[in-house]
Order: structure tokens, then C-alpha cells, then sequence
């Protein structure tokens, strides 16, 4: 292992840092899955919406380490939320990675207006008990869905993965998960690349001889956060990958904070649906 570990709350723990596979094209999937395992990464994000989960499956069967050291996350889309769809779509996605079990499953969107959100997350907490799914936590949830599924069923999710980087820092929400013991994983972690030029980044990363990537992927690290790049060349892969070897000071991680700007490259979750 080359990454550092995060301990859940529900007693399992996982590599702090993986790999995403949105917008990853299905037939190329299994090709980057095995590449990435092979250079290091034990985790690796999919979603039923990403169109990927056999190329996943099949990159999981082609794998040089055993099945048991990847940890597999994968989600359900907004409109397979309640009881009983999110049954059969669970059932499903495990259909097309063919496992029996993954170890992470999310509920990808609270999708406010579809009001069936805590319905989802019960759904949930009944495949983890049937063991369909090994640990169970949400995506994109605000700090009032999540006390609402915490104040109905007293299950807290394991994670929660949100939109993070330096433009968008996410201080309440981390600042909930800390004290609920939920993870924070970083979505679109390098945030498009706008911050890559700015002061504070070049200036670590002229220190640190490192690219502005990975000081950023250092930063998420160095917050407490689970990560999530997502490259499909193998350079860009093992680049990632390679962010346990420097620490950044206080004062770097003091001066990043100063970039936060409120901008989102993705949907809000209030609105989202
Ligand atoms: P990312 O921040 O990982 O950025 C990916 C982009 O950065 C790609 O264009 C890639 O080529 C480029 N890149 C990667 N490594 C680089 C490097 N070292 N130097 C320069 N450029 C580099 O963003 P993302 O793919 O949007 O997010 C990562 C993962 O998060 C996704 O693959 C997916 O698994 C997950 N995600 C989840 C949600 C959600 O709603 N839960 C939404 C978006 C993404």
C-alpha cells in the first residue's frame, strides 16, 4: 500500500485515496481499472449512472491482487430512489460488476423534491444486513439531509462524497462529518484545473517538486479527506498516486484556504433532481 487508511465508523476501514470512473468510456473501463490497480490503487469509485459497472467488473476479474483488497464503491441513481427500486437497482448493479457484495454502496443525489431520499437510505440499511453491500453512505447529502436520515433511522452514513476543492472547501459540511465520525470524499478534486495557477499552489509546489495536482490531492489528504481523481492515462494515474513522499505545512495549508470562492463545477443538491 502507498496510501494512507481511513477508519469508518461502522468498523471497516478504507484507502484514503482511488480513482473515479465518471465519464471513463465503458469500453475502455477494464483497461484503467487494471492499470490503476496495478499502479497501487486499492480504491475505486464507479456508479450505476457512470455506464461503466461491467467494464469495472470485468478490470476487477483481470486484476493481478486479490478481489478482497480493492475496496469497490458504487451508487444509485436518482431515479431508482425507494424501497423497493432501490432493491432491484442495487441487485443490478451488483449484477453487471458481478459481485456478490460491494464494499461501499452511495445514494448518489438527495434529490430534495423526490422526498424519498430516507425511504432510499432505509433500502439501504436492509441490504448492508442482508449483506448485499458491505458499508452504506451517501453523495451530494447537505447537512439537513443528513441529520435526517440520522435523526429517523440512527444509522450515520459511513461517507459522504461532495463536490471539494480549493475553490469550493466545504467547512460546514466538514466540519458536521468530523463530528458525526462520517468521511468526506473529495468529488471533482482538482476542480477543473482552476486553481492550478494560482499563488498559493505554485508556490507549494515549487517547493515540494510536485505538480500543482498533486499538491492539491495532498491538500484533500491533509484535511482528513478520502480522494478521488480520475485520470484515464497511466502517467496521470501513477501522478496521482504519488503524494505520500511531502507534506505541506501549515502556512501552505493556511494559504489555500484563502482560495475558497463558493463555485461549484457541478449541480447543487438542493436543486438537483
Ligand atoms: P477530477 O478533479 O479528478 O478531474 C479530472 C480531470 O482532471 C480530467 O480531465 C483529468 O484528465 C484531469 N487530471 C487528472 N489528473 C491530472 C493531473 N495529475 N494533472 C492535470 N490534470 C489531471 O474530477 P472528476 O472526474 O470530475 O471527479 C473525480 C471522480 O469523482 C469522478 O471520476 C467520479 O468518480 C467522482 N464524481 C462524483 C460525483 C458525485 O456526484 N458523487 C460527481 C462528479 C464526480
Amino acid at each position: 500500500m502507498t496510501d494512507g487508511r481511513l477508519a469508518l465508523n461502522d468498523g471497516r476501514v478504507m484507502p484514503q485515496l482511488g480513482f473515479g470512473l465518471w465519464q471513463v468510456p465503458a469500453d475502455q473501463t477494464a483497461r484503467v481499472v487494471r492499470e490503476g490497480v496495478a499502479a497501487g490503487y486499492r480504491l475505486i469509485d464507479g456508479a450505476a449512472i457512470y455506464g461503466n459497472e461491467e467494464g469495472l467488473g470485468e478490470g476487477l476479474r483481470g486484476m493481478a491482487v486479490p478481489r478482497e483488497q480493492v475496496f469497490v464503491t458504487t451508487k444509485v441513481w436518482n431515479d431508482r430512489q425507494g424501497m423497493v427500486e432501490t432493491r432491484r437497482a442495487v441487485e443490478e448493479s451488483l449484477g453487471r460488476i458481478g459481485l456478490p457484495q460491494v464494499d461501499l454502496m452511495l445514494i448518489h443525489w438527495p434529490c430534495p423534491e423526490r422526498g424519498k431520499f430516507l425511504e432510499t437510505w432505509k433500502a439501504l440499511i436492509a441490504l448492508r444486513e442482508e449483506g448485499k453491500v458491505a458499508s452504506i453512505g451517501v453523495s451530494n447529502f447537505r447537512v439537513s439531509d443528513l441529520e435526517r436520515i440520522i435523526g429517523e433511522t440512527g444509522v450515520v452514513p459511513v461517507l459522504n462524497q461532495i463536490e471539494l476543492h480549493p475553490r469550493l472547501q466545504q467547512a460546514e459540511l466538514r466540519a458536521f462529518h468530523a463530528r458525526h465520525g462520517i468521511v468526506t470524499q473529495s468529488w471533482t478534486p482538482l476542480g477543473q484545473g482552476k486553481s492550478f495557477e494560482a499563488a498559493p499552489i505554485r508556490a507549494a509546489a515549487a517547493r515540494v517538486g510536485k505538480s500543482p495536482a498533486q499538491v492539491i490531492l495532498r491538500w484533500h489528504v491533509q484535511l482528513g479527506c478520502s480522494v478521488i481523481p480520475r485520470s484515464t492515462r497511466a502517467a496521470g494515474l501513477a501522478e496521482n498516486l504519488d503524494i505520500f513522499d511531502f507534506a505541506l505545512t501549515e502556512a501552505e495549508m493556511a494559504a489555500i484556504a484563502t482560495l475558497e470562492a463558493g463555485e461549484r463545477t457541478g449541480p447543487d443538491p438542493a436543486s438537483f433532481n
